[in-house]
């Protein structure tokens, strides 16, 4: 049995419908989407044994299955630079969480590469009551929440449709490159959007994912979010 496969049985065996972020990025690895590096730490120390391992600065995020938006629960502190900042933000995070919703599962902190920041896209899939599985593609932050500015077609894509979703949104000049922006990377950015079909093709039981954001280089992309929602 594959990896993705196992991870949604033992999430509906706990009767999880929502995924940790590090089960979907594990996942996401499965099916070719890069995914920043990470690790779970579970208390201070290893949180900054770990940050070490990957290499700073780190960003640390909290992992709960009660906590689905993280930051709203300011669950996530980025651009750690050395152990005392990792330490403190790991209590902090804790303390965070527990105010938030005192009944929360923590599973642990994630530590992680922090990201440089670029363009942020987002990659999307719903399961459409009457097209099934449906893939969204957008420009992160305000083209998506404030503009709805998105693409969106049905699963199993073609490289074509891939194409048409990226090209096809009003913020697609961005990714060309503009003024200090440099052009993004679209093979990897369509890349992502195949992959993406490809897993929800093969796993039917999923409802709800996304990918928020992906930062587009001009060589590359990597998800520095993931989120699956299971039927
Ligand atoms: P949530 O969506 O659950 O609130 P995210 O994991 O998306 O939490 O984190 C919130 C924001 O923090 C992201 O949109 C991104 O801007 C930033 N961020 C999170 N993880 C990283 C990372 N590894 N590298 C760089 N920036 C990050
Ligand atoms: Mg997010």
């Amino acid at each position: 049995m594959n990896e993705t496969s196992k991870i949604i049985a033992q999430a509906r065996r706990e009767g999880r419908k929502a995924l940790l972020e590090t089960e979907a990025k594990v996942i996401c690895t499965e099916y070719q989407i890069p995914v920043t590096t990470f690790k779970l730490a579970e208390n201070e120390e290893e949180a900054a044994e770990f940050a070490g391992q990957i290499g700073f600065p780190v960003v640390l995020k909290i992992v709960s299955p009660d906590i689905i938006h993280k930051s709203d629960a300011g669950g996530v502190i980025i651009n750690l630079k050395n152990d005392a900042e990792v330490k403190n933000a790991y209590a902090k995070i804790l303390k965070n969480a527990k105010k938030y919703n005192p009944a929360a599962k923590i599973a642990g902190v994630l530590v992680q590469e922090m990201a440089p920041q670029a363009t942020e896209v987002i990659v999307g899939a719903i399961k459409d009551p009457q097209f099934g599985q449906t893939l969204m593609f957008g420009l992160g932050g305000i083209f998506v929440e404030l503009l709805k500015d998105v693409t969106f077609r049905v699963a199993p894509l073609t490289r074509d449709d891939a194409y048409e979703m990226v090209t096809k949104v009003k913020a697609y000049p961005l990714l060309t490159g503009y003024r200090n922006t440099p052009p993004a990377d679209l093979d990897a950015i369509i890349n992502a959007l195949m992959n993406t079909s490809k897993l929800v093709m093969d796993h039917p039981e999923i409802k709800e994912l996304d990918l928020n954001p992906i930062m587009a280089y001009e060589k590359g992309a990597k998800t520095v979010d993931a989120r699956i929602i299971l039927e």
